[in-house]
């Protein structure tokens, strides 16, 4: 009994202590990965241009669909990740679309074994195989030589995250820049000299004689013995003076991606690590390589909504919402919020046409909406401004009914018929009169007439139903419910 107990305890605390890791990916890993970068001396140079991998992005979520990663999150994060990346000159496209994966043991796994089997039964051939989860093994992501892929965690990524440019910097062979201290806690305390039996590589020093055969090999990523996560000071630099093994002092550089600094202290691969990974995609990777791709990009800043249109009353069923077609666009995002900031979102839909239909909508509700663009190139797309509508309030008895409608006479109203607005102030004439069933499809009225006191409108013919009747005035509008019923 005693045994099981003190089993249970030693896994809780195991499990919390790797909860807090940032990467997974193993020193074997990357040791076979630096050996293999030994047969790769050259890559074909591109004039400033770029190279597009195909990038496979698995969005995993429990059995039951709970969990899946946000599509307005996922392109505010690739978008970050093809900003990491372009100094490189390899950008990231979607030649297949998201693929979602529903598996609570995939979602959450404990054990790296996990996460490689998921790979070996979902991994596409000759793509960039990322796979979005809850519980990577415990840390913010790995890379696996043995899967093929990056794990990568949900609540790690994000528009500020560059956890997913670190991963791919493993995929494309780069070590850590603190590549033999993993699992080592650096303190000035103790000689730097009497970690070397500790950490199995070459210690790296403030003098650059020997960088090509210490720690990570590269000469241009200065020394860094820290393996868990640290913030950075002002200058991008570790707060703490650390010593080389000839006691020259120095300070981390956190700007480095392969580091373990946070991700707000990250902003660049070296420029041998950049070389690195374009050895590894002409060589090793050489299969991630098309020929005869063609980039498409969102060339707007912004684009308009259609429907509902501002301040619109529309039913809680069967809305048909539309906005306008951007040229390059394959994806859109569809956000509803109860919010003007968009912090309760109610719809988080992704689409490839600009248009859906709402469902379900709550009577009675102010809400708030906006659009983003995409192509399979650009993540960072375009996005619409911010549309008002209504629900349609909760009907407690007939009367209330009248009076909401009693300025707009007959209504019901005939299919041929006319129908009259009643104006409450002076400053209401000249209006501009639009009519639109539920689906956002518009009627001309045959003619509008602007008395004093009214506004009379032939409908000339419309087919029964329920419609909305937009009243622009000079300094403001108003939107009346018509239904058309013939007896
Ligand atoms: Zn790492």
């Amino acid at each position: 009994m005693r045994l099981i107990f003190f089993s249970i305890l030693f896994c809780y605390s195991f499990y919390g202590f790797s909860q807090s890791e940032f990467c997974g990916t193993s020193v074997k890993d990357q040791q076979t990965l630096l050996a293999q970068a030994e047969q790769y001396k050259s890559f074909s140079k591109r004039d400033g241009g770029f190279i597009y991998v195909p990038l496979m992005v698995h969005n995993v979520s429990n059995d039951n669909s709970s969990g899946f990663y946000a599509p307005w999150n996922l392109f505010e994060t690739l978008c970050t990740l093809n900003e990491d990346f372009k100094p490189s000159g390899i950008q990231f496209y979607l030649e297949k679309d998201f693929n979602y994966i529903k598996n609570s043991a995939w979602n959450d796994h404990a054990e790296f074994s996990t996460g490689e089997e998921m790979m070996y039964q979902s991994n596409v051939q000759n793509m960039a195989n990322c796979y979005l989860v809850s519980n990577p093994a415990g840390n913010c992501g790995y890379f696996t030589y043995n899967g093929d892929g990056v794990a990568l965690s949900k609540s790690c990524l994000g528009k500020r995250s560059h956890t997913w440019a670190h991963e791919l910097g493993h995929y494309f062979s780069l070590p850590h820049t603190f590549f033999g201290w993993e699992g080592i806690q650096y303190s000035s305390s103790k000689k730097t000299s009497e970690y070397q039996s500790r950490v199995f590589t070459a210690i790296e020093n403030v003098n650059r004689d020997y960088c090509k055969n210490q720690a990570d090999r590269f000469c241009d990523t200065e020394p860094d013995y820290i393996s868990n996560r640290w913030t950075c000071n002002t200058d991008g630099f570790s707060n703490s003076k650390l010593l080389d093994t000839k006691d020259s002092t120095f300070r981390v550089d956190g700007s480095l991606y392969m580091s373990y600094a946070n991700d707000d202290c990250m902003s660049r691969f070296s420029s041998e690590q950049m070389d690195a990974m374009n050895r590894n995609l002409d060589g090793q990777r050489s299969y991630l390589k098309r020929s005869n791709v063609v980039p498409k990009y969102i060339n707007v800043t912004s684009f308009d909504l259609q429907f509902p249109e501002d301040s619109m009353v529309v039913p809680t069923r069967h809305v048909t919402f539309s906005w306008d077609k951007v040229p390059n666009a394959k994806y859109y995002i569809l956000q509803i919020s109860r919010t003007e900031s968009f912090s309760i979102i109610i719809k988080n839909l992704l689409l490839n046409e600009p248009t859906t239909e709402i469902d379900s909508l709550i009577q009675g509700k102010n809400y708030w909406w906006r659009v983003r663009a995409f192509s399979e190139f650009d993540f960072c797309g375009a996005e619409s401004q911010v549309g008002f509508f209504k629900s349609e309030p909760i009907i407690t008895s007939l009367d209330e009914t009248k009076a909401d409608q009693s300025y707009l006479v007959p209504n019901p109203v005939s299919s041929y018929g006319n129908v009259q607005i009643n104006l409450v102030s002076a400053n209401q004439n000249d209006a501009q009169i639009e009519i639109k069933d539920l689906n956002g499809k518009s009627f001309r009225p045959f003619s509008i007439i602007n008395n004093p006191n009214s506004i009379l409108i032939n409908l000339g013919y419309l087919p029964e139903g329920l419609y909305f009747l937009t009243a622009r005035f000079a300094t403001s509008s108003k939107v009346y419910k018509m239904i058309v019923k013939n007896d």
